[in-house]
């Protein structure tokens, strides 16, 4: 199949290729050109009616296995797969679970290859690693599932070696007093990134303040996820210091902006209404909103004035960072004040811009660095380039003019997912 009048961003560094034309075979990109001539050889052409060409997004960092625990055993594979149809419909071709019951992500993989509909590819943790009764477990035994409670670097190295068999990555919590047994201790984070490396698998690792990312990266972490509450917000030194860390390292770097957004204000009908203003919700979706049972409540263990903290601080730095070449990646990891997790996503990138990202940052966040950070595990590399799978978003409008092209659904005219096309029949 052929693709033509298209623009194509590949989301490396070149720049966009005007009036392209883009051959697919084997639900893989075989070639970018420019177009050649009224009537090209080689296949069925799709009329791409203009549009703009870009990687499919990325949602790196939320928890599908976590949405999908409150629903009966039986429909949970199901109910996961039903989000990640809703994500491709969004135009997120892959999806990154950070963290949830093994049995779920497990029965959802099942259940998606035995599926003939395309939806979103899916990546995941199982279950994370954490201290005795530490976040996100604490004294919940609900929970248990969703974590490895370790006080041991032994055992955790075991641990990891077996899971890291089972999943695509590995998570870790390294969030508490340092030496309380609530936190991961840092021989265990050690010897949980060994077992990983030793398994080719990539280590991502949840953080709370700038020490703990410290001790992460130095303990060879590949991704830092969430932003870092600052010691002191009024300056922008530890950012700094951070940055230059993070860019020395080659860490990758998730803010989870828009769950710091969603905890600072949790419970405001201002909020709301400025997720309406922004086109991230309708107002016929509020009511469901402010019925969910978290809604008006504090979040364990993230005060709301932390987390408003949190997000400015990160808002105000996360510009700088890039500049010092730290590589960033979209995730929004919840989605209690949105309207569904794809949109979340949409939120996030909608943040990265207003951060003062340059565009063609935002889109590296939202594709190939989160498949950077998934490492060799990730079948497409968040790039239209030749041999990649052949997963794409078309807008109708440029998305380095504006962030809205990119954000706002009504700007998507399709999805390609492994080479189908949800737009349009290619004429013979
Ligand atoms: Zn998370």
């Amino acid at each position: 199949m052929i693709i033509r009048n298209v623009t194509v961003i590949d989301g490396e560094a070149a720049g966009p290729l005007a009036d392209a034309e883009v051959v697919v075979a084997d639900g893989r990109f075989s070639a970018i050109r420019p177009a050649t001539g009224p009537r090209p050889a080689g296949g069925p052409v799709l009329d791409a009616r203009g549009g703009y060409l870009v990687p499919g997004l990325w949602e790196s960092h939320t928890h599908l296995g976590g949405f999908a625990s409150a629903k009966p055993e039986h429909e949970r594979a199901a109910y996961v797969s039903q989000l990640l149809t809703d994500f491709l419909s969004a135009g997120v071709t892959t999806v990154v679970d950070l963290g949830g019951p093994l049995d779920i992500e497990l029965a959802a993989r099942d259940y998606r290859g035995k599926a003939t509909d395309p939806a979103a590819g899916l990546f995941f943790a199982g279950p994370v690693f954490t201290g005795v009764r530490g976040w996100p477990v604490l004294d919940d035994p609900a929970r248990a599932p969703i974590a490895h409670q370790v006080d041991d670097a032994g055992v955790a190295h075991r641990q990891a070696l077996e899971l890291a068999d089972q999943v695509d990555f590995i998570k870790c919590i390294y969030d508490g007093e340092p030496g309380a047994p609530d936190k991961l201790p840092l021989d265990a984070l050690k010897a949980i990134v060994a077992a990983a490396h030793e398994k080719g698998k990539k280590v991502l690792v949840h953080v709370h303040e700038r020490l703990d990312l410290e001790e992460a990266v130095a303990a060879g972490a590949d991704g830092i996820e969430h932003a870092f509450q600052p010691q002191d917000p009024t300056s922008d030194a530890e950012a700094r210091d951070v940055a230059a860390l993070l860019a020395g390292t080659g860490t990758y770097y998730c803010p989870t902006l828009v769950t710091w957004e969603q905890l600072a204000h949790n419970g405001e009908a201002g909020y709301l209404r400025k997720l309406v203003d922004g086109g991230f919700a309708k107002p016929e979706d509020l009511p469901a909103i402010t019925s969910r049972p978290l809604y008006g409540h504090e979040f364990p263990r993230h005060s709301a004035r932390d987390s408003h903290i949190r997000f400015d601080y990160a808002m105000r730095t996360l510009a700088l960072m890039h500049d010092a070449g730290v590589k960033i990646t979209a995730g929004s990891d919840v989605a209690m004040l949105l309207p569904s997790p794809p949109v979340a996503l949409l939120r996030e990138l909608h943040l990265l811009a207003e951060a003062g990202l340059p565009l063609p940052a935002v889109l590296a966040a939202g594709t190939r660095h989160s498949a950077e950070k998934i490492g060799p595990q990730a079948t497409a590399p968040g790039t239209i380039t030749a041999g990649a799978v052949a997963d794409a978003l078309l807008l109708d409008a440029d998305p380095y003019a504006d962030i809205t092209h990119l954000t706002d659904r009504a700007h998507h005219i399709g999805t390609l997912r492994a080479g189908r096309a949800s737009w349009g029949q290619p004429a013979a």
